[in-house]
């Protein structure tokens, strides 16, 4: 499994998230100014765009075959510029044929050519003719600020995300400048490795990091509170804990290699805070991956309202990378609640006496599942089908948590403060403790 990993420096938290699968490349060359791009996923996804120096149209979709002829599927609507969409091709070696006779013998491909070049491994949006990002115009416009030469690339780019997540991400700002951890601060780590950064505070290179940036932020904002969404925080005294590995005992064998974040979070010997400090610590990342999540879904909202499809799209790519992160938590918790009730009974009765730990959990469950709500209401309700297809493609990691939480979910029913809600959790707060902003 391809994994993308950012490790705060010096703390023991992790942002984790898997890598888009590889793609095969084929394209078609309809004139000096026309090039056709068609990228075929191992998942049986498809992507197509059609550069013009003017502009870029895509579509995405499913394919489906017997042996080697497949069949296109568009998920868009009305796309009739794609060659693809509803054909019937033999794919070869060299490429993809029209006629099967052609494809059969392996000749120069009538239709599309498999091409690797790496220009072309670019996100979709990169344009093949222009070699620019679609969006250059706009990150024109919004450049940030001219920087003296003598500031650091790490402030370079803390300014560029106090003033993205302004724009388009508002109350993110406010978190990220009571503690920013941003590129520099945290290290990044591609399957294992240590890949140092770039020190590039491009808007093309930032952007992308958006989600990462408030979800590492976040952490080092929940030191003595848990952050639920900007402007709303709260304090929480620890009780004794247990390692959450220790709950592996009631978790079902063939489980953990389904579940991506298992072996980052709550694995034997990880040394995670999710697993050395149990319960709090799976709050601490509860909390950061639904607020990571969420500033991207709002930042799609606000681009996809102002007609910017190919920065909407980055967003809810990331987003559904961290989207189904609220289900491995929630599992990780109701496990955590389910073995302390039959092996550490006294952790557990002091962590269903801890009210302010239970109303934080109650609170970010409930914004976590209205934002993926609100994320599959946004597209279906609009005209994009990128969060669709995005979360599908992981939606291999929600499914096994979301069936397991059918028989788990009962101890978080008894975990969850009944009737709370981001308006009157003032209310449900104990007695000497206040919340904080
Ligand atoms: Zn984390």
């Amino acid at each position: 499994m391809n994994t993308l990993a950012a490790v705060l420096i010096l703390h023991a938290h992790a942002h984790i998230s898997p890598v888009n699968p590889i793609p095969t490349i084929y394209t078609q060359q309809t004139s000096k100014k026309s090039l056709n791009v068609l990228k075929l996923y191992p998942d049986n996804t498809y992507n197509f765009c059609r550069y013009r120096t003017n502009k870029i149209q895509r579509d995405t979709g499913t394919y489906q075959g017997k042996r080697k002829q497949l069949k296109f599927t568009s998920t868009e609507r009305g796309q009739a510029f794609n060659p693809v969409a509803k054909k019937t091709v033999y794919r070869g070696k060299k490429g993809i044929y029209l006629k099967t006779t052609k494809g059969i013998f392996g000749g120069t491909p009538d239709f599309f050519i498999a091409k690797n070049a790496d220009c072309l491994k670019k996100p979709w949006n990169f344009n093949q003719i222009t070699q620019k990002l679609e969006d250059n115009i706009a990150q024109e416009k919004s450049k940030i600020p001219s920087t003296s030469h003598s500031e650091t690339a790490i402030n370079a780019a803390k300014r560029y995300f106090l003033n993205t997540t302004s724009n388009y991400a508002r109350g993110y700002n406010t978190i990220l400048e009571s503690n920013y951890a941003g590129p520099g601060i945290y290290s990044t780590h591609i399957d294992g490795k240590l890949v140092p950064w770039n020190q590039d505070t491009s808007d093309a290179a930032l952007f992308s990091e958006l989600n990462t940036v408030v979800h590492e932020s976040v952490h080092l904002n929940n030191i003595n509170h848990y952050v639920i969404v900007p402007g709303i925080a709260i304090t929480v005294n620890r009780t004794e804990t247990c390692r959450s590995s220790e709950f592996s005992i009631i978790v079902p064998k063939d489980l953990p290699q389904q579940i991506f974040r298992w072996g980052t979070y709550v694995s034997k010997g990880s040394t995670a805070s999710s697993n050395i400090s149990g319960i709090y610590g799976l709050m601490d990342e509860f909390s950061a991956y639904m607020n990571g999540t969420r500033a991207s879904l709002m930042a799609a909202a606000k681009l996809l309202s102002e007609g910017n499809y190919a920065k909407a799209d980055i967003q809810l790519d990331h987003a559904s990378r961290t989207y189904f992160a609220l289900y491995e938590f929630r599992l990780f918790t109701a496990w955590y609640l389910h073995y302390t009730h039959q092996n550490r009974r006294d952790i557990y009765d002091k962590i269903m006496e801890n009210n302010n730990l239970r109303l934080t959990f109650t609170l970010i469950d409930n914004e976590f599942e209205k934002i993926i709500g609100y994320a599959n209401r946004m597209c279906i309700n609009g005209n994009c089908n990128a969060w669709k297809n995005y979360s599908e493609r992981f939606s291999k990691y929600a499914d096994p948590c979301t069936k397991e939480l059918i028989r788990e979910e009962k101890w978080l029913s008894e975990f969850r403060l009944q009737g709370a809600t981001q308006q009157n959790y003032r209310d449900y707060l104990t007695t000497g403790l206040t919340a904080s902003n």
